[in-house]
């Protein structure tokens, strides 16, 4: 009987980033209408935390957007942080753009245990996909992670556009950073943003995840925003295809399934809902 790890996230903060990633429904270049925010209600954040603790969530993930962290929106994420901490027994993994291994080791000593920063896709294909900041610059916060002790979650997003040539890549540098998690996003089209408006295939996704599941054996891999458009009713045949977790509930800016209903799905499959996080 297969273990699934769930993960819900919050999106503590949303849009009006300077970043021009097209895939970003939160850029300011894109000028998608979205829910648009500098901080969230802190109260509101702890009642969302415990909402995921109550859907059998092990991990709960505080995103802001934006290209890194400042002196702000470290002070509030270690805020959030504490609260939460003190008041439930949650996994709590921060992903909130560059970080210096100094903000990285701030953030631990609140409660954070995981910093989930993305590579998003091959080193070679970044720059047609963003042009306001580097690959390399992410590569090297990834390797802060890793310095900090904090648990290191990276991943990417299929569907942008990007060859089969830039996949095989884009997964050889996430084995080489060894992520304890590594997060696979499907792109989710929206006619604003400026890629092909086409969801990404189910079958080449499997095939995807398998590959990546035969070359990073040790990661968890979890299955992240499209999942739903990707894959439809048929998605955990991502789990038979080699994945181990899934985030719940919505996502930053799109709607997710219900989670009670994913969860159901899961049980009736035969699978079991993970207690505790795998780190
Ligand atoms: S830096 Fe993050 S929030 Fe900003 S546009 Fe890129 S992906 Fe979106």
């Amino acid at each position: 009987m297969k273990n699934i790890y769930l993960c819900a996230i919050s999106n503590v903060s949303s849009g009006n980033c300077s970043e021009d990633c097209a895939f970003c429904t939160q850029s300011s270049f894109n000028k998608v209408e979205i829910k648009k925010y500098k901080q969230k209600d802190i109260d509101v954040i702890l009642k969302e935390a415990k909402m995921a603790k109550q859907n059998q969530a092990s991990g709960f993930c505080l995103v802001t957007s934006g290209k890194g962290l400042d002196d702000k929106k470290l002070d509030f994420i270690c805020k959030v942080a504490k609260k939460i901490k003190k008041e439930i027994d949650i996994h709590l993994i921060a992903c909130n753009g560059t970080a210096s291994l100094e903000q990285l080791q701030e953030l631990k000593k609140y409660g954070i245990e995981s910093y989930n920063h993305n590579l998003e896709t091959s080193k070679n294909y970044y720059p047609k996909i963003c042009t306001t900041h580097s690959w390399e610059e992410r590569y090297k916060t990834c390797l802060n992670i890793k310095k900090s002790g904090l648990n290191l979650c990276s991943g990417g997003i299929f569907g942008l556009g990007e060859s089969d040539e830039d996949r095989i890549s884009f997964i050889e540098s996430i084995v080489e950073l060894s992520p304890v998690t590594i997060p696979v996003n499907f792109f989710h089209p929206n006619e604003k943003l400026p890629l092909e408006n086409k969801i990404f295939n189910a079958k080449e996704g499997l095939k995807w995840i398998k590959y990546l599941h035969q070359k990073a054996t040790k990661s968890v891999i979890m299955i992240a925003g499209g999942r739903e458009i990707t894959f439809k009713d048929k998605w955990t045949d991502t789990l038979k295809a080699g994945a181990n977790s899934i985030v719940i509930g919505n996502y930053l800016t799109t709607k997710g399934n219900n989670s009670l209903d994913d969860i159901e799905k899961l049980k009736k499959e035969g699978y079991t809902i993970a207690e505790h996080c795998s780190h």
